[in-house]
């Protein structure tokens, strides 16, 4: 989920925006760059997500099973055999529409693909995305949003994607380090840091992934404050895992690191001594 996460995408922030009002659209389409396919996953998740706010939480068993591509609800309709999907493969998709979700609120059908989609794939498609039951949920992934028909397109909400920043490795380094702390296990901790430092990490990325980690300690911080903010998926994740005092002495900890990544020390033993110091401020 590598831009999915990335807590600074406009994308991701207008679909928790929308989850979080019960407005998420029932038809997306997603253009742009980056992986479209993992984004439609994560919009799978926001409708099938069963946490009360911060939807998806990409945590709760029906957004796992969506990142998982196990979720009963969730079809991902594509043919790598074939250039374009066969008529009945879309015939059968609307039938399938009709029978109820198994085990989730809606059911999701995503278009990996939709150069894959040709016209008449289409307008078999028209009737269930105009009026399909109420619980049906669609997103296509296209490339060129003209792939697809004038009226397929007056019945979604186009999403564009952003193009992947500069910055969105290290962003992504900072969101994976929090995403290890709030499953509070010093075990995954240490393995973590330590595959970082046989990646031979740089003093610069350590430094941008310990000022992005403190950015979204402080976010989490704030929202447990009950500041609302545009909170990212693993601001959310240590908010849900720590209580507002070990946020804090979180936020603390990587503004001092912040500092200690100035000086000219190894890698490695900064890595070190963070790994046993967020261990031991969260009694992990
Ligand atoms: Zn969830």
């Amino acid at each position: 989920m590598t831009q999915a996460e990335n807590h600074n995408s406009t994308w991701v922030k207008a679909i928790r925006a929308a989850a979080q009002h019960g407005r998420l659209s029932h038809a997306v389409i997603l253009t742009g760059e980056g992986d479209k396919v993992q984004a439609a996953r994560y919009i799978a998740a926001a409708h099938l997500c069963r946490a009360e706010s911060g939807r998806p939480c990409l945590q709760c068993n029906a957004c796992r099973k969506v990142l998982d591509r196990i979720h009963p609800d969730v079809t991902e309709v594509q043919d790598s055999e074939r250039k374009e999907l066969p008529v009945e493969t879309i015939r059968a998709l609307r039938q399938d529409a009709y029978i109820r979700p198994n085990e989730g609120r809606r059911k999701v059908y995503l278009f990996t693909d939709c150069a894959q989609l040709n016209e008449r794939d289409q307008n078999v498609l028209l009737k269930i995305v105009e009026e399909g039951p109420p619980y049906a949920a669609f997103v296509f992934c296209a490339d060129a949003v003209h792939s697809l028909l004038p009226t397929i397109r007056s019945r979604c909400v186009e999403l564009r994607m952003d193009a992947p920043q500069e910055s969105a490795q290290e962003d992504e380094a900072a969101a994976e380090l929090c995403r290890v702390i709030a499953r509070r296990d010093a075990l995954a901790l240490t393995a973590h840091l330590t595959a970082l430092e046989n990646r031979r990490f740089k003093r610069e990325q350590l430094l941008s992934m310990v000022e992005g980690a403190w950015q979204i300690t402080a976010d989490a911080l704030l929202s447990r404050c009950g500041k609302p903010g545009t909170c990212g998926e693993a601001a959310d994740m240590l908010g849900r895992a720590f209580d507002r005092r070990q946020l804090q002495k979180l936020t603390d900890l990587f503004r001092r690191y912040c500092g200690e990544c100035q000086y000219n020390v190894g890698v490695g033993h900064v890595l070190g001594a963070l790994g046993a110091e967020l261990a031991q401020t969260l009694a992990l």
